[in-house]
């Protein structure tokens, strides 16, 4: 009997410490999860991923998932020039000088390709559409053979980034020209990109890395209280690997170039971007831009314009521009580059393997 209750005495606690145990584990199970979350998915004919470095409960990440997949449909849908109900789309079929209503988005992406347009002298131009259709790397894909001369000149004459402008007060495009058409595929990643981040900020999630399409955008440092350390590719078609890390906080980052999206044409490789000052896509010449802003947008945007210019005037012109730009170029042993001032003040990355 004495026995007993022994051990009875001893099974109580032991009991009791049980239920406290399984207690705090389901808590812990149901409650916020430390490690960052990290989620992805198709937008824009590419991929994106997301990384938020805070604890979160399931519902939590959840919420969060959907508000982002909302925020990037939004933008394909009305900016996608793939999709022949989009609101650009729509605006391209619109041939007419009377206003376009289209949405603020839109407008946005347009305001900051303009200013990029005007700041690159015209090298950015979101006017190049036809041309990027006549060169077959166009939803209609590629044609038998390269747009003569005259092909050229014709379409040229629908081209001009100051063929089309925005009235915001009324929040319409209009154009000067009814048969000019508009890409902003070379801005809607980076903006994608904006709109994600802003969403997290919104939802008070400060810690972030969004990236859509090889754009990125780093919100604030991690919970260690490290920046966001993300690669700069090595331009190099055969494999893909980091040329430099960088740390990045509170800033986005974009990378163009020639050395991903070519193609061969009667034996000569080009680039998936038009020069508008010759109305044919750059040389192939396995070199990339790489530039960072705090928008992930104008980031893009000067990306592409300095894509065009290439790391001679291109380089001339970030400077005075003040964009902080790296160029990555092909060199004997592999790969050089030249960062602007503005790219040397404010990065605080390490090289990786630099000159191979
Ligand atoms: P990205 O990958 O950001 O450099 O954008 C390249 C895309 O922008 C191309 O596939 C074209 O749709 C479009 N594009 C090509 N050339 C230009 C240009 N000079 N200015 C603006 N957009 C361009
Ligand atoms: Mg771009």
């Amino acid at each position: 009997m004495a026995r007993r209750s022994r051990r009875a005495k001893l099974l109580l606690p032991l009991g009791l410490l049980i239920l406290v145990g399984l207690t705090v584990w389901r808590l812990v199970l149901t409650g916020p999860e430390r490690a960052p979350y990290e989620f992805g998915g198709m937008t824009m004919g590419t991929t994106y991923s997301v990384k938020i470095d805070a604890p979160l409960t399931a519902a939590e990440r959840a919420a969060i998932a959907d508000t982002i997949d909302g925020r990037l449909t939004e933008v394909d849908r009305l900016m996608s020039t793939y999709d022949s109900a989009s609101e650009l789309s729509r605006f391209n079929r619109h041939a007419s000088t009377e206003p376009f209503v289209v949405s603020p988005p839109v407008l946005e992406v347009f305001a900051i390709a303009r200013a990029v347009s005007e700041r690159s002298g015209g090298a950015f131009d979101v006017t190049v559409a036809p041309l990027v259709d006549a060169w077959g790397f166009g939803p209609a894909g590629r044609p038998s053979a390269a747009p003569t001369e005259a092909q050229l000149s014709s379409l040229r004459t629908r081209m001009g980034y100051r063929l089309v402008r925005a009235d915001r007060a009324a929040g319409t495009l209009v154009k000067e020209n009814p048969n000019t058409v508009l890409d902003l595929s070379a801005v809607a990643k980076g903006y994608g990109v904006d709109r994600v981040a802003d969403a997290l900020l919104t939802l008070g999630i400060g810690s972030f890395l969004v990236e859509v399409g090889g754009e990125l955008r780093a919100g604030g440092r991690k919970r260690d209280g490290t920046a966001w350390r993300v690669g700069i590719e090595r331009p190099d078609t055969a494999m893909r690997s980091v040329y430099r890390a960088l740390d990045l906080i509170d800033e986005a980052i974009a990378t163009s170039g020639d050395y991903r999206n070519f193609y061969e044409y009667d034996g000569m490789q080009y680039a998936h971007i038009i020069d508008p000052r010759t109305g044919r896509p750059i040389p192939y010449t396995g070199a990339s831009v790489t530039v960072i802003d705090p928008r992930a947008a104008v980031a893009d945007a000067w990306a592409t314009a300095l894509s065009v210019l290439g790391p001679d005037e291109g380089y001339d012109l970030a400077e005075r521009e003040l964009v902080a730009a790296l160029f990555v170029i092909p060199s004997d042993d592999g790969f050089t580059s030249k960062g602007t001032t503005r790219f040397r003040q404010r990065h605080h990355g390490a090289p990786v393997n630099e000159s191979r």
